[in-house]
């Protein structure tokens, strides 16, 4: 289907827009429908790189009067590559840099385009910082509105967690800043409820005082998977909130394709308290690699960035788990054995502390059970190769299933994710979500996202 925009529209909007607006065959078009998964090859109607809240709005309204679908792009980094449209408009946000903090206040406002890496580096300077992603790369915006999940979510809860206002474009396209006290309907369904309710401008978060801390990579010869995943089950057990540690099946870094059984692991506390704490984990069994010391923040939440190159292709699926039992430690080694790309794993994130003790109907996030996230993380370059890696994920999800939950992270849904694993994002949320779907945005203008249905 070809989309025709009317010229004389689009000389309007031209009018006050400040970025570019891009259609196909124009410079910069191909490069800007671009998103981190390559597997993603999308060709939007039109491309509206904007500067500020103006023209997200101005965006917004002509989307409607022209009768265009509307897609949403932050980071760009999600896997389902919903930030992109074939024929719609997308309101591209990634120029959108502007970042300020009240060092003063412990504050600060992000616009919607930011990654975490240049947030980190601002906040940084400060001797600052908030929960962002676990690794430097993704987009605030997306990942905050699905809840994110990081190195910091045991000490102070999840990106959204943390959210104070949104400046937000409604599917009206007024501009309004929403906070609890202003519209605590909107400001709970923001924090977890995905693009569902909106275009976030900029994000205002709280910050809290962090420099160094402590954290690296212990990594294991894969014979020694078993018995590490049942040390780390038990080891994380009561843990203290400066501590977080995920662990997996991974391969070495440094592309010799070697498969290890890993655990990566990251403190807040002095120094002291992280030797104390992690001394456990450096001294278990006979480690191949302990690379683990003080760095800077920002330096740590970088560590795994190299991981996940820009345009590599990504097929991911992930669920909680209902425990690391022997069976499932089983399951893991005995899929690793046949996982077709040296960039893939099989991962295990553990959600403990601040975390699990906000109530699940406080955000829209449901997810607040001490346990693990299983996510497996399938990347891989030669696109002759996505039948084998795609097949492969699929498969090692199902033989997980007797010690999944029906519980998702949002954010790592991806494009073909049946309508359960949506209602298993949202968990018991859903009903509240769709009552205020259905009074922000009735007509769906937001809905190239894992949507609810108003
Ligand atoms: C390598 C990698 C690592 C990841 N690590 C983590 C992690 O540690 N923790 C975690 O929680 N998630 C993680 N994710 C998932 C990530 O949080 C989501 O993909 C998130 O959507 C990325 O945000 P973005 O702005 O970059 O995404 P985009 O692809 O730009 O947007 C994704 C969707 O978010 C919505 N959206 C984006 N920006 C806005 C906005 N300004 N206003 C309204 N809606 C918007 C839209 O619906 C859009 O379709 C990871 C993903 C990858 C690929």
């Amino acid at each position: 289907m070809t989309v025709v925009i009317v010229e004389e529209r689009l000389e309007e909007l031209r009018i006050g827009f400040s970025g570019p607006l891009l259609q196909s065959g124009d410079e910069g078009y191909d490069d800007a429908r671009r998103v981190h998964n390559g597997l993603v090859d999308r060709r939007p109607a039109l491309i509206a790189r904007c500067s500020g809240a103006a023209d997200i709005a101005d965006a917004v309204r002509f989307a409607r009067a022209a009768g265009l679908d509307i897609s949403v792009r932050g980071g760009g980094h999600n896997v389902a590559g919903r930030a992109v449209a074939d024929d719609a408009l997308m309101i591209d946000l990634s120029q959108m840099k502007g970042i300020h903090v009240d060092p003063g206040k412990r504050t600060v406002r992000a616009q919607g385009g930011v990654l975490w890496r240049e947030f980190n580096r601002e906040a940084a300077a400060h001797g600052l910082a908030t929960t962002g992603g676990a690794i430097s790369t993704t987009g605030i915006a997306g990942l905050t509105l699905g809840g994110g999940l990081g190195w910091l979510m045991a000490k102070h809860g999840l990106a959204a967690d943390n959210l104070l206002s949104v400046e937000l474009v409604t599917a009206d396209g007024d501009i309004v800043e929403v906070t609890e006290s202003s519209d605590p309907d909107l400001f709970w369904a923001l924090r977890g409820g995905g693009g569902n309710f909106g275009i976030a401008a900029s994000l205002e978060y709280r910050l809290h005082p962090l420099e160094m801390v402590t954290g690296g990579l212990i990594a294991h010869p894969i014979d020694a998977a078993g018995d590490l995943l049942r040390f780390y089950r038990d080891a994380v057990a009561g843990v203290s909130d400066d501590l977080t540690v995920f662990a997996g099946l991974v391969h070495a870094p440094d592309g010799s394709g070697a498969k290890l059984a890993a655990m990566v692991v990251f403190h807040t506390g002095t120094p002291e308290e992280a030797e104390r704490d992690l001394a456990p984990f450096k001294e278990w069994g006979s480690p191949l690699v302990v690379e683990v010391g003080p760095m800077p923040y920002p330096v740590m939440n970088s560590l795994l960035d190299d991981g996940f190159p820009t345009g590599s292709l990504n097929y991911w699926l992930s669920s909680f788990t209902s425990g690391l039992t022997d069976g499932f430690i089983e399951t893991a080694i005995e899929r690793f054995a046949s996982v077709p790309s040296q960039m893939s794993a099989i991962f295990l994130e553990h959600f403990h502390g601040a975390v699990t003790r906000i109530p699940v109907e406080a955000t829209a996030v449901p997810h607040r059970e001490e346990g693990w996230n299983l996510l497996i993380p399938s990347v891989w370059l030669d696109p002759a190769d996505s039948e084998a890696n795609i097949t492969w994920t699929k498969e090692s999800h199902a033989a997980f299933a007797e010690h999944l939950t029906e519980r998702r992270w949002l954010n790592y849904l991806g494009d073909d994710q049946d309508a359960d694993a949506v209602r298993g994002a949202y968990g018991p949320n859903y009903d509240r979500l769709v009552e205020l779907k259905r009074r922000y945005d009735p007509g769906n203008i937001f809905h190239h996202n894992h949507n609810i249905e108003p």
